[in-house]
């Protein structure tokens, strides 16, 4: 260790004693420098989403030691699928149903709840549960986005209600999921229902007031490029939801935001590429603009989601530096597009099989389309179809080393059968699902779920870790060589970057999906996820349900105060009234 690393040391690690809430919220400076730091203040940790962390001192030499040192229970038997946001020695997390927990991140003592209200009949707008994937964090705010829709800034010392917005109205379907991006000032949300027949957007809010700034819708209005690619009136009601977080870079000024299906499920009525479903777009970060779309799957008819947001890396192809967004999508292959201009460079197939397209062209990317297993609205049944919809990649995210260019890809291979309804059965109504088809997923082999580490410069597969059952975790990447991911068995995992030996497992108690983040305070290194199976994963695999926030560091670690657990009553107004004196 040289002189500079010293110096370094105690950034990485974090502040001696953690102040615990009250000092100064992260600045849109300190969003924009996380790359050194060891706390994780964005979804994807940085703006590029790479859920990479800098931290060493857990390492493939000593993860065999890794321990939990606190647990927390989330009040839900839902499905967790949140990431942490650690900032300042505190924890924010949610659970189902939008509920916000700020915990003390080295010891576990809760600092205050918050849990919105939530109207009656919210249930019939939830494709996938009552699930959430997090908070984002900015000056004196955290931010949540609710099931009905809104987006909540809470003070982040004391989770009460600073503002709240209506972002759609869930009575139409629109429901939101999604952890909100802050950049430049703007918090930005997307929203979910691609399954009711939405016109998806996005849209931004100025993160101190709470001022609406813009919206951007993904599919054109009338007169407006693109809208010529659905017919008649079939836009209006065409899906394109932005359910997942996207990515941004500062550079170019663009967020990167995917988008949903086109609805509903059937094409056959809405013949022609319906732009900008099944997409990756650009957006201005100042205006909402829309500078460029890529479409993964034109004229989708196989609920192929885009919206898994891309990891922005740069790397070198055939010796050239690009600027490259990479993104694994539910139809089975793993994108690698030019970010500045939207042009595809190249795609690989994610797993084996793929039946619904004889292959990409090579030159746009362009699928050609077996016609044989695009289902029709004919009440006839097509299978088997492959990926089935959960993809291929659904929306747990991917982590990438950039020191060695290598993407640590969750996959899964499986079949599907859909059977399109009859057109007298596929009517559009306000808030109903709007899908036109039933669908089922088959296994196709003993092996569905598999991580698989893709070097994305040599463009070649280096090792996989199999599951028996499908992978719905997000992925971490650490500099110190490691990749955390879990599994429907329920186990937490460290495997070797470098080749994908499984160093550690631990049994969290319930399926993982959800995605593990790590941090470091006072000089000690931590790594934290959710278990708790549901939402879609537990339509497939029937673990107990039940749901833990579980922490972990190194065994023999101590920091002395944060481990000592001093005991301090968290939540005053929920303990017994004091006896009265007369
Ligand atoms: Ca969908």
């Amino acid at each position: 260790m040289n002189r500079t690393m010293l110096c370094m040391l105690p950034l990485l690690l974090g502040p001696a004693v953690s102040s615990i809430a009250g000092a100064a919220g992260p600045t849109d400076a300190d969003l924009l420098a996380t790359k050194g730091r060891g706390d994780w203040l964005n979804y994807g940790r940085t703006y590029d989403n790479q859920r990479f962390s800098p931290l060493t001192q857990i390492k493939p030499s000593n993860v065999k030691n890794l321990r939990p040192v606190w647990a927390a229970g989330l009040n839900s038997l839902d499905g967790l699928e949140a990431t942490p946001i650690i900032h300042d020695g505190v924890l924010y997390v949610t659970g189902s149903h939008a509920h916000v927990f700020a915990f003390d991140a080295a010891n576990g003592r809760r600092l205050w709840s918050w849990a919105p209200e939530e109207p009656e009949g919210l249930g019939t707008v939830l494709c996938c549960g009552p699930v959430n994937r997090g908070v984002a964090i900015y000056g004196d705010h955290v931010f949540v986005e609710t099931l009905d829709a809104k987006l909540v800034a809470l003070n982040k010392d004391t989770g009460a209600v600073a503002w709240e917005k209506v972002i759609a109205d869930w009575q139409t379907g629109y429901s939101a999921t999604g952890a909100p991006l802050v950049a430049k000032g703007k918090v930005i949300v997307g929203v979910a229902g691609g399954e009711y027949g939405v016109r998806g957007f996005i849209k931004a809010y100025d993160a101190v007031t709470g001022d609406e700034k813009w919206t951007s819708y993904t599919i054109p209005g009338a007169g407006e490029p693109g809208n010529d690619s659905w017919p008649g009136d079939t836009w209006k009601t065409g899906g394109g939801a932005t359910w997942q977080t996207g990515a941004f870079d500062p550079a170019l000024n663009l967020l990167y935001w995917g988008t949903s299906n086109p609805g509903p499920w059937t094409s056959d009525g809405r013949k022609g590429d319906n732009l900008w479903t099944a997409s990756l777009l650009a957006i201005d970060a100042d205006t909402g603009v829309i500078k460029w779309g890529y479409q993964y799957t034109p004229n989708d008819a196989w609920d192929y989601d885009g919206n898994n947001a891309p990891i922005l890396a740069d790397i070198k192809l055939d010796g050239k530096p690009v600027k490259a967004a990479l993104q694994s999508n539910r139809n089975g292959f793993f994108y690698v597009l030019d970010r500045t201009n939207g042009r595809f460079l190249y795609a690989t197939p994610t797993v084996d099989g793929i039946n619904w397209t004889s292959g990409l062209d090579p030159v746009t990317g362009r699928p050609k389309v077996n016609e044989d297993k695009r289902p029709l609205s004919d009440g006839k049944t097509v299978m088997p179809i492959v990926p089935g919809l959960e993809g291929g990649t659904n929306w747990f995210p991917m982590a990438y080393n950039p020191d060695t260019r290598v993407a640590f890809v969750p996959t899964n291979t499986w079949a599907m059968s859909l059977k399109g309804y009859l057109p007298e059965d596929i009517q559009y109504e306000a808030g109903k699902v709007y899908m036109g088809v039933d669908y089922k997923m088959y296994r196709t082999g003993e092996t569905v779920g598999r991580l698989r580490a893709f070097d994305v410069e040599k463009k070649k597969w280096l090792w996989e870790i199999p599951s028996p059952l499908p992978l719905f975790a997000g992925v971490l990447a650490t500099k110190s060589g490691l990749v955390f991911t879990g599994d429907q068995l329920g186990f937490l995992y460290a495997a070797d970057a470098k080749t994908g030996e499984v160093l550690w497992r631990f049994q969290t108690g319930s399926g993982l999906n959800a995605s593990p983040v790590t941090y470091a305070i006072g000089g000690k290194q931590y790594v934290a996820i959710l278990s708790g199976l549901g939402g879609d994963p537990s339509f497939y695999y029937s673990a107990p349900k039940g749901n833990t926030l579980w922490v972990f560091a190194l065994e023999g670690l101590s920091t002395g105060k944060a481990d000592a657990g001093e005991w301090k009553p968290d939540a005053i107004p929920e303990m017994l009234d004091p006896l009265p004196t007369r």
